[in-house]
């Protein structure tokens, strides 16, 4: 056994900040981060030996929880085969052909390695496809690490105070125009004064990087309107919620088609795998059929596509998300009996597989009324919660997750959990 403090000491050597992606420094909530050595089912344990019940799942990838048994088989049989042809491979076009059929929105999909890829891709497919330049984000929102939508983004930006990343040219971020999220009039006024500049309109249907905050339907139907009134291409990014949402991802409950979608941490099933896809007409501008550019040598990994297809086939059963959201519910539920029984002021909701939690009186529905819950409150809940062996999200910006593996008994026990956190921050 090695401690995480002697294996945090010993990564900050060579890795900056210890860690390969920075929210899981623990920066927000301080201490030391745990150092994951093994996962099964609902439990990771950390190097220290101790189990939790993880609600983190690798940022939302692990829908079927740690390890599941067909998932590492199907990696294993391919892995046997080949780690990587960079070339075509029959397992590609099933996964493609399962995700066109999945979401009726997507005619053509192009496989890549990372969200960042996908939304990166995406959206010079939208400036290739229009002729235009400008994009439309909303502050909060987190659509991966590319230069042009670093600007007042969510996720571990907001974790660590700096939602707008040096290094990003001015001239790219002037081409990011930044708007409230859930603010129709805000929405209308800038199509009104730059529609005919702006290539895409990119959005967190429901956005996990500031928490969990849902759209208004107004909202959503304004989205779309803008977008089809200007030639904007309207682009969902389900890096998150595709998969994790409903079986229709955020674009099926909303019943919006948007032009191009992007994918990726369910449809990996864990393995680094993404996706971008959408209108036939816009995905045949990508080269090598048309002038967009966008390529990957690791693009359509056999491995990763395994770990991907299995995922899908088992998530695509009958039920799977009613009792996925039948978990996430209960569990939000009994946090806010909780919460209420100590006194805390808190709330909590959910939709499918994803569930965010809040110090605050009411879910929020801004970027500005996830800034006004009290995050000092969370980090202290989130350390109780850690010592009580429930691993949370670190940070009070990100949604959490649930498996299909997470039992009742796991949900009991993090509920007692819960209460003796809660009692812990009096
Ligand atoms: N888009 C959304 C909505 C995300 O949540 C993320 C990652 O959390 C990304 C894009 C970037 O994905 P990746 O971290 O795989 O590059």
């Amino acid at each position: 056994m090695t401690s995480n403090q002697s294996l945090f000491e010993r990564a900050r050597q060579h890795i900056p900040g210890g860690v390969n992606s920075p929210v899981r420094a623990f920066g927000s909530v301080g201490g030391t981060p745990v150092f994951l050595a093994k996962g099964q089912g609902a439990y990771v344990w950390d190097s220290e030996g101790r189990r939790y019940v993880d609600y983190v799942g690798s940022w939302g990838p692990l829908i079927l929880g740690h390890a599941h048994p067909a998932v590492i088989e199907a990696v294993q049989q391919a892995a046997v085969n080949g780690l990587s042809f960079g070339a075509p491979t029959e397992a590609e076009i099933e996964l493609a052909d399962l995700l066109c059929a999945r979401l009726p929105s997507m005619q053509m999909v192009r496989l890549v390695s990372s969200g960042t890829e996908a939304t990166m891709s995406a959206l010079r497919l939208a400036r290739g496809y229009t002729g235009r330049d400008k994009i439309v984000k909303f502050e909060g929102c987190y659509h991966g690490h590319a230069d042009s939508l670093l600007v007042k983004a969510g996720s571990g930006l907001l974790t660590f105070g700096n939602p707008s990343s040096a290094g990003v040219p001015a001239a790219v971020a002037n081409d990011t125009i930044v708007l409230p999220y859930n603010d129709v009039e805000a929405l209308k006024a800038c199509f009104d004064a730059h529609g005919h500049e702006i290539a895409a309109l990119i959005v967190e249907p429901i956005a996990g990087n500031m928490n969990l905050v849902q759209p208004s339907p107004a909202f959503v139907a304004a989205m779309r309107g803008v977008c089809d009134q200007s030639g904007a291409l309207l682009i969902y990014d389900e890096v998150m919620t595709g998969f994790r949402v409903g079986a229709g991802c955020a674009q099926g409950l909303h019943g919006i088609t948007p032009d191009l979608t992007t994918l990726g941490k369910v449809v990996g099933g864990g393995m680094p795998l993404a996706a971008f896809g959408g209108r036939r007409e816009v995905m045949e501008k990508l080269a090598p059929l048309g002038p967009v550019y966008q390529a990957g040598t690791l693009s359509g990994n056999p491995v990763a596509v395994a770990a991907g297809l299995a995922t899908m086939k088992l998530i695509g059963e009958a039920g799977f998300f009613d009792r996925l959201a039948a978990k996430a519910t209960q569990l939000c539920a009994g946090l806010t009996e909780a919460a209420k029984a100590a006194g805390e002021t808190f709330s909590a909701q959910s939709v499918g597989g994803m569930f965010g939690v809040y110090f605050s009186a009411h879910c929020p529905d801004s970027y500005a009324d996830v800034m006004a819950s009290d995050r000092a409150r969370f980090n202290r809940f989130f350390h109780a919660m850690l010592e009580e062996g429930v691993y949370l999200a670190p940070s009070a910006f990100e949604a959490g997750f649930v498996s299909s593996a997470h039992t009742d008994d796991d949900l009991e026990s993090t509920l007692s959990a819960a209460g003796r956190a809660f009692a812990r921050l009096k």
